[in-house]
């Protein structure tokens, strides 16, 4: 050993980086920093775009600077890691029974609907979004107004976008916006940092903030509720007389992404949407004078009964809440006409009723498509064909949709993911003999890889943000989340580790990834947004400076007995700090009108019987609406 190596060797020990994992499960600080920006060193089994490894990512100022297979500390890389130990650096080591992944992204949520609770099942499955939002044919109105008790729409997205925090989702598509929770990959200023300065970064030397803000919008997804301007329940078959209000179709080829809802449904009027916006010749008929106006007359003749209170949906793809810059979404000159908006910056929200024939068209078009399967289960009895969409080779991810109809969680979301894609029932004696021998994806359901990667890398794609987001490598923001085994149900001996996945042939990554997906709130260990710990088991509490932990800046979540989070919207960076708890507390107390205190929340919500920001260790989310297909 030369003396080099030595020292090498004598210092990793005394960081704490000799072994490579703890005897117990969870994770512990093993070395602290004595600043309060430095870096850190996350030791454990970590969820790659390599696959599943034992590896060593150092985290820098926001960003991941490196992922290293903990067996390659010795390369230069590594060395200059162990020169660079010092005061600065604090250390997380992670056990056999916890995995580091990145954090999750969902693709779709109507976040403003965070307070209130699932839709009651009724029984029925209707044809088209319009049969439930306005009752058409028949069907019974399904209203969902936000909670009006429980505040405003800003507290229900606060809220909301806590429920998805709490849960490992580290950003979202959701509609509306607060700062200083999930990133908001439709706005620019919920972006946060580093991927503002990046996405900035190219246009050197401007600090006008309204020159800014508006070339950041430019670079957030465009999303879209009524990309037709049906949003009062027009349904039209054979032709694309919707309305005035049509998305212009040449527009969206120069989006940076746009993330339309196309086809919820299941009939002949969804696959017309679809056609309305995948075929320029379908209708090249322009609607006549005035035929809007009578279409918007006869609905409301039709309907003059009151709308739903759920109407207030109806515009929001063009609203948004003061001071919250999103792109706009433009209008055709000519409505009433079909355009073709397919192309790699477009996914397509739900889908459902998209023919399976014209799925090669999507592929080859580069479409993504965002996938809601509980909800899309709940309201129309069936959800995409999602082999036949992966076996097209399109870029599937995974959203949740609102409250009312979809999963609390993206991790729900997963779980429902893998249980509606099992096309034959089979026996636990049938898959313990056969598993990962004859019974294919199809036959198990999806498996917990291809799951995981709708709610990372594929999901980054979808917004744009690929290698910025989604994915442990260096040079991605550090949005990093740890999962351990839940403290009520604990895995099944070691079998973890390196050695674990030796002994059974090195085919067991699933169940690394299956930890990750499908977690429940109390088995989040860690929540790092931008190398900023937001969610912490009390297990870390040594990662928050005690002065944090004392302050309002942190606050402890009991979610049992033996289960503590602790809450750290004010925790960053020095240069993070200032900006980020500025845009908190002035979200929260100009918008709210009282000053943030989660405590406070919980009661002010509680008393208002708002839908809970996170479900106890061991149970799911109350009234979860079914994932059963049922045609
Ligand atoms: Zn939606």
């Amino acid at each position: 050993m030369s003396s080099r190596s030595g020292l090498t060797l004598a210092l990793f020990v005394a960081a704490g980086l000799g072994s490579p994992h703890l005897a117990g499960s969870g994770c512990s600080v093993v070395r602290t920093s004595t600043s309060h920006n430095g870096r850190l060193l996350l030791l454990g089994t970590a969820l790659t775009s390599q696959g599943v490894i034992d590896a060593r990512i150092l985290v820098n100022n926001g960003t991941i600077a490196s992922v290293l297979p903990s067996h390659e500390h010795e390369h230069s890389g590594w060395a200059d890691l162990v020169n660079d130990i010092d005061d600065h650096l604090t250390v997380v080591r992670c056990g056999p029974d916890a995995v580091i992944s990145p954090g999750f992204i969902n693709t779709h949520e109507h976040i403003e609907f965070s307070t209130v609770r699932p839709l009651a099942d009724i029984g029925e499955r209707v044809d088209h979004r319009h049969d439930w939002r306005v009752g058409l044919r028949g069907y019974t109105a399904r209203p969902a107004p936000v909670n009006e008790t429980a505040g405003t729409e800003q507290d229900a997205t606060r809220w909301g976008e806590l429920r998805h925090l709490l849960s490992g989702t580290t950003s979202i598509v959701g509609g509306q916006m607060v700062p200083g929770l999930v990133r908001n990959l439709d706005y620019a200023d919920g972006l946060e940092q580093p991927l503002r300065s990046w996405l900035h970064e190219c246009k050197d030397g401007e600090d006008d903030s309204a020159v800014v803000e508006s070339d950041l919008a430019a670079q957030v997804a465009t999303w879209d509720t009524f990309p037709l301007g049906d949003a009062q329940g027009i349904i039209r078959i054979g032709d694309c007389d919707y309305s005035t209000s049509m998305v212009d179709g040449a527009a969206v080829a120069r989006m940076h992404r746009y993330l339309p809802h196309v086809a919820e449904g299941v009939d002949d009027a969804a696959v017309n949407e679809f056609k309305c916006l995948s075929n320029s010749s379908f209708d090249m008929v322009p609607l006549p004078p005035g035929a809007a106006a009578s279409i918007h007359t006869q609905k409301e003749r039709r309907d003059d009964t009151q709308l739903p209170a759920d109407m207030a949906k109806a515009d929001e793809s063009t609203a948004q809440p003061p001071g919250h810059l999103k792109p706009p979404r433009p209008v055709t000159q000519t409505p009433g006409t079909s355009s073709d908006i397919l192309g790699p910056n477009i996914g397509l929200v739900h889908a459902l009723g998209v023919p399976v024939s014209d799925y090669p068209l999507l592929a080859a078009k580069g479409v993504s498509v965002i996938w809601s399967p509980r909800s899309n289960v709940f309201l129309y009895g069936k959800t995409l064909d999602i082999h036949a969409l992966l076996d097209a080779g399109i870029n599937v991810a995974l959203g949740t949709d609102w409250l009312p109809s979809g999963s609390a969680s993206m991790t729900r979301e997963a779980v429902c993911a893998r249980d509606i894609s099992t096309i034959k029932p089979i026996s636990k004696s049938t898959v313990a003999t056969d598993a990962g021998t004859s019974l294919n994806e199809k036959q198990r359901g999806l498996q917990a890889r291809t799951i995981w990667q709708m709610m990372t890398t594929n999901a980054a794609h979808v917004a744009g943000m690929d290698g910025k987001i989604g994915t442990l490598k260096a040079g991605a923001a550090a949005d990093i989340i740890i999962v351990a085994s839940s403290p009520t149900t604990p895995s099944k001996g070691r079998g973890l580790g390196d050695a674990g996945r030796e002994a059974s042939g090195g085919g067991d990554d699933e169940s690394y990834y299956a930890k990750a997906i499908y977690a429940e709130p109390a088995s989040v260990q860690l929540v790092l947004r931008g190398g900023t710990p937001l969610v912490i088991d009390t297990s870390l509490q040594d990662l928050v400076p005690a002065s944090s932990l004392s302050s309002s800046r942190c606050e402890q979540i009991p979610y049992s007995s033996v289960v503590s989070k602790i809450l750290c919207l004010g925790h960053a960076s020095e240069e993070q700090e200032e900006e980020e708890w500025y845009h908190y507390r002035h979200a929260v107390e100009t918008v709210a009108g009282k000053p943030m205190s989660y405590a406070q929340l919980i009661r002010d919500h509680h008393a208002a019987g708002v839908y809970p920001a996170f479900y106890p260790p061991g149970e799911i989310p109350e009234d979860e609406p079914s994932c059963v297909s049922t045609r």
